[in-house]
């Protein structure tokens, strides 16, 4: 048995210790139904532990212990509660390591070059946000000389936070600590593919955090997500996943006339042009595609735009560069590309790939090797796909696959890969690749997407505002204007002083 105090790497055991739990007012326990669903190794196919099938008798008793935490919460200073969270994430850089194993056990993602990289960017959250509590200002306003008229912020009251299986305790923490130092209390539904790395999160947290202030459950969308949604005590919604779960997560909130901030997927162009730097290029492919990851990332640089004197040389770099990444088992150092997250993922992928091949203007080019270990045969592992010679309008260069397929489109001029690149349902990401200043900056004008870089390719990071336009969502994560705008209501007050 372990000791949940103690960090521990072995994934397996710690996998086993907190199955079939939610937390609820500081305390761990099943959901009221008692059943429960498997959670799988998608290496091995095997069952790593289960987690609560909860129901809206179990969101009933999380909103009920937030609510009850509420009050309290917010009457503490708010640089009190940002230090709470700074503590937090002290704590939390202790249990890097057994994060990192942890959620590469559940999701796939390879431990050296995905994992453990989100669980020390989920303490580097909470530090970032836990700074920011004496920002939640007011202003006065000069409305008239007899009286004094000033904002306050006031937190919204119960926070309801859906989170997706691919970058799960990242997503989370992007979350709930903003939530959190705003004076908020939270209730989180984990993703049914990934429950336990952000159990543990929350467990550690729970340490320092009062009871009630921050509850997390699990559960399927319909029965435990909809729920929460939909729950008079709930105030506001943050949302990452699908757009069609968006939409109904926004049909709901908009029935009760909640905010709500939605993170949904992308189709992220990425723009080389002629004077590249081609190496820097392609290492960008290879990073921005997170092939790492298995491509399931929103951000994937999934449309690769590529100056038509320049795209055979790029394709075959691309190919050389990923044809030397080891898949293999997650938890291997040596790995360098894990496995898609389940088989209805994979079956997906995989129609995506024989869609491309059954267009006879395309032609696929499969990079790495499958793993030869006979421990991993029932591994959903996926070889990474580039595809060439597709049209923008086909169904892999406009649909959101999250799967390790990109697809290299040749252009002729920066006007038509601009437009190409616009052309999409999509606006959440994008770059572009070029030595020259006024094509760089005419791009970041005319891209349409929430995050633009230029000659780079980096994931969301703490502090920078990330979120997309078009059907990619609405609102903005990860920044000091993502807490005030999305979690605290402004109140003006006036004092008649005559
Ligand atoms: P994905 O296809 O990536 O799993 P989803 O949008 O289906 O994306 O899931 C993202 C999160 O939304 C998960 O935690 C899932 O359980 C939850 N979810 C799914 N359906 C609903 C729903 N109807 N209401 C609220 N949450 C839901």
């Amino acid at each position: 048995m372990t000791d949940l105090m103690t960090p521990d790497t072995d994934p397996h055991r710690l996998a086993r210790a907190i199955s079939g739990c939610n937390l609820v007012a500081g305390e761990l326990k099943p959901a009221r139904c008692g059943r429960t669903f498997p959670v799988v190794n998608p290496a091995t196919g095997r069952e790593i532990g289960h987690a609560p099938h909860s129901d809206a008798s179990d969101v009933d008793d999380a909103v009920a212990a937030a609510m009850g935490a509420q009050a309290a919460w917010a009457a503490m200073p708010a640089r009190k509660r940002g230090t709470l969270l700074a503590d937090c994430s002290r704590l939390l850089a202790d249990h890097v390591e057994e994060l990192g194993r942890l959620v590469a056990l559940e999701t796939g993602k390879a431990l050296r070059t995905e994992s453990r990289v989100e669980a020390s960017v989920v303490a580097d959250a909470l530090q970032f946000y836990g700074g920011l509590g004496s920002e939640l200002k007011g202003e006065t306003v000069p409305f008239h000389p007899d009286m004094l008229s000033f904002t306050q912020r006031e937190p919204i009251g119960v926070v309801g936070v859906i989170i997706p299986w691919n970058a799960p305790m990242m997503l989370m923490a992007l979350k709930i600590a903003p939530a959190l130092v705003a004076g908020n209390t939270v209730v989180v539904k984990s993703a049914e593919e990934a429950p336990l790395a952000v159990l543990r999160v929350c467990e550690i947290l729970n340490r320092k955090l009062p009871p009630g202030v921050l509850n997390i459950v699990s559960g399927y969308g319909p029965d435990c997500g909809a729920p929460l949604v939909a729950h008079p005590g709930v105030g506001k919604v943050t949302f990452t996943g699908s757009v069609e779960t968006g939409r109904i997560v926004a049909r709901t909130a908009g029935q009760k006339l909640i905010p709500v901030t939605l993170e949904l997927g992308g189709k992220s162009p990425m723009i080389v042009m002629d004077d590249a730097d081609l190496d820097r290029a392609v290492a960008g492919a290879v990073s921005g595609m997170r092939f790492t990851r298995q491509g399931q990332s929103c951000t994937a640089a999934s449309r690769i735009y590529v100056h038509r004197s320049i795209h055979d040389e790029f394709v075959s770099r691309l190919k050389a560069r990923v044809d030397a990444m080891k898949m293999g088992d997650p938890l291997d150092e040596a790995t360098d590309i894990g496995t898609i997250i389940s088989r209805g993922q994979l079956e997906r992928v995989l129609g995506y790939i024989e869609t491309g091949r059954a267009d006879p203007e395309a032609r696929a080019h499969e990079c790495s090797q499958l793993p030869a270990d006979e421990a991993l045969r029932d591994g959903l592992f996926v070889r990474p796909v580039i595809f060439t010679g597709l049209a923008n309008g086909s169904r892999l260069a406009r649909e959101e696959i999250f799967g390790p397929v990109t697809c290299v489109i040749a252009f002729s001029t920066y006007e038509e890969a601009l437009a190409m690149a616009n052309d999409s349902d999509y606006g959440l990401a994008a770059t572009i690749w070029t030595r020259e200043l006024k094509t760089a900056l005419d791009a970041t004008r005319r891209l349409n997407a929430g995050f633009v870089q230029v000659n780079q390719n980096i994931v969301v990071q703490p502090g920078l505002s990330y979120g997309g336009v078009k059907q990619s969502g609405l609102g903005r994560e990860a920044s000091l204007e993502a807490m005030l705008d999305h979690f605290t209501h402004k109140k003006t007050v006036i004092l008649n002083m005559t």
